[in-house]
């Protein structure tokens, strides 16, 4: 892929949990500050999540700091750069010699219909299920793979309900490098056949999502592979956030008043999150939007400490949004510190609201999403019994297509 982007603007990064600035290094993963400390009681004044509370498991997790000044003369890139890499100024890393399938530049369109029952002025869906994997993880894998190459790694590794593996294995096999995935007991027969078609080295834990990210952290320290984690390399999340300026531009810099995502690490909505302040702060938009984050009740633990209420350490609850089963949550700083920002919410929805609401995407919009994309709208309709939303605009992202 020969083109020219412009020169990253990344400085330094930012740990959540401690606050420490440290050098921008392309090395970098969870905060070396962080490693072996205990975790403070809340979050320091120096960190973007200042004053949130932390929980004694969020590992120190950084995020990629920038000079904006110097970004916003090549931002977005002239010229005819494909989908994400337009975003270069505000990316770590340029494009390589790899080749990688064409990522970003998904289609945003109205639901009038869907609108029209919830009483906004206009909703639109950013479909996401367009990247070549058929889910919004495509992004975070395209920046995973430019980096690992950067290093000169030819293996990279994740843990993953399903939609970040087979991104991360379908990139791999097209650009001929290896994966090895760690995937839950309970992955589905259909994921599982999407791994293998792609040639991935897949195992299958006996446990949950979060046994299958300490299985895979393990297995790729004793294989030096590179990390796909999403939520430990802090990379990763700047690919994400480009939905967020796709989402901008496409509506002429007029932002949506909300914004509404799935949360399972939290690594999507946090990333949307910031995506959204970077574009206000360039002055490409007034103001961000307020972010609705979602879960499924039956496990919200990031529902839970928005709150303030105790997150459950049981593994009690279950849901069939196998996308947003996370139960020990690695980005929920990222993702809590954005949503107090832009002064939103995170709204928990039963399996029974998902199911409907997948429903009506379906009959009202005629898009058929996975089940834990449609999350997204079951907020929005929770949303709109507790506050009208008449005369507010909204963008539902539709982060998964594969149906299983
Ligand atoms: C991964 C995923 C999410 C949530 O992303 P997090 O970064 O884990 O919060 C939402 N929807 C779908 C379809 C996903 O695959
Ligand atoms: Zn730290």
């Amino acid at each position: 892929m020969v083109m020219t982007t412009p020169e990253p603007r990344a400085t330094g990064l930012r740990c959540f949990r401690c606050g420490t600035l440290a050098p921008l290094s392309l090395d970098a993963y969870l905060c070396a500050a962080c490693a072996g400390r205990p975790a403070p009681k809340e979050a320091p004044r120096d960190s973007p999540a200042a004053g949130i509370a932390v929980d004694p498991a969020d590992p120190g997790v950084q995020d990629v700091v920038y000079d904006y000044d110097a970004a916003a003369a090549d931002f977005p890139a002239e010229g005819r750069v494909p989908g994400l890499w337009r975003w270069g100024a505000l990316l770590p890393v340029q494009p390589g010699p790899l080749d990688l399938l064409p990522v970003g530049g998904t289609p945003i369109f109205p639901a009038p219909a869907l609108a029209k029952r919830l009483g906004l002025r206009a909703l639109y869906l950013k479909d996401d299920t367009r990247n070549p994997t058929q889910a919004l993880k495509d992004r975070a894998t395209a920046l995973a793979l430019t980096l690992a190459s950067a290093r000169g790694k030819e293996a990279l590794f994740c843990a993953s309900a399903g939609n970040a593996a087979i991104s991360l294995a379908g990139f791999c096999a097209h650009a001929g490098l290896r994966c090895a995935v760690h995937v839950p007991s309970y992955a589905s027969q259909v994921r599982l056949d999407w791994l293998r078609r792609f040639g991935a080295e897949v195992h299958v834990s006996k446990g949950d999502y979060d046994q299958a990210v300490e299985e895979s952290e393990a297995e790729g320290e004793r294989s030096g592979a590179y990390s796909r984690n999403c939520a430990y390399n802090p990379f990763l999340v700047e690919g994400k956030k480009t939905v967020a300026f796709e989402i901008g531009e496409q509506l002429r810099w007029l932002a949506p008043d909300l914004v509404v995502a799935p949360v399972g690490d939290g690594c999507t909505l946090g990333a949307i999150g910031k995506g959204f302040r970077e574009l206000a702060t360039l002055g490409r938009i007034k103001k961000a939007p307020r972010l609705v984050g979602v879960q499924a009740r039956g496990v919200s633990p990031i529902v839970a400490r928005f709150r303030g209420a105790p997150v459950p350490d049981d593994e009690g609850g279950s849901t069939r949004a196998a996308s947003i089963a996370v139960r020990r949550p690695r980005n929920a700083l990222r993702v809590l510190s954005e949503v107090r920002a832009s002064e939103g919410a995170l709204i928990d929805v039963s399996d029974a609201d998902i199911e409907a609401a997948s429903s009506r995407l379906a009959r009202e919009a005629g898009v058929v999403v996975e089940y834990t994309a449609a999350a997204a709208l079951a907020g929005l309709e929770s949303l709109a019994e507790q506050e009208s939303l008449a005369g507010k605009t909204a963008v539902l992202v539709l982060t998964g297509g594969r149906v299983d």
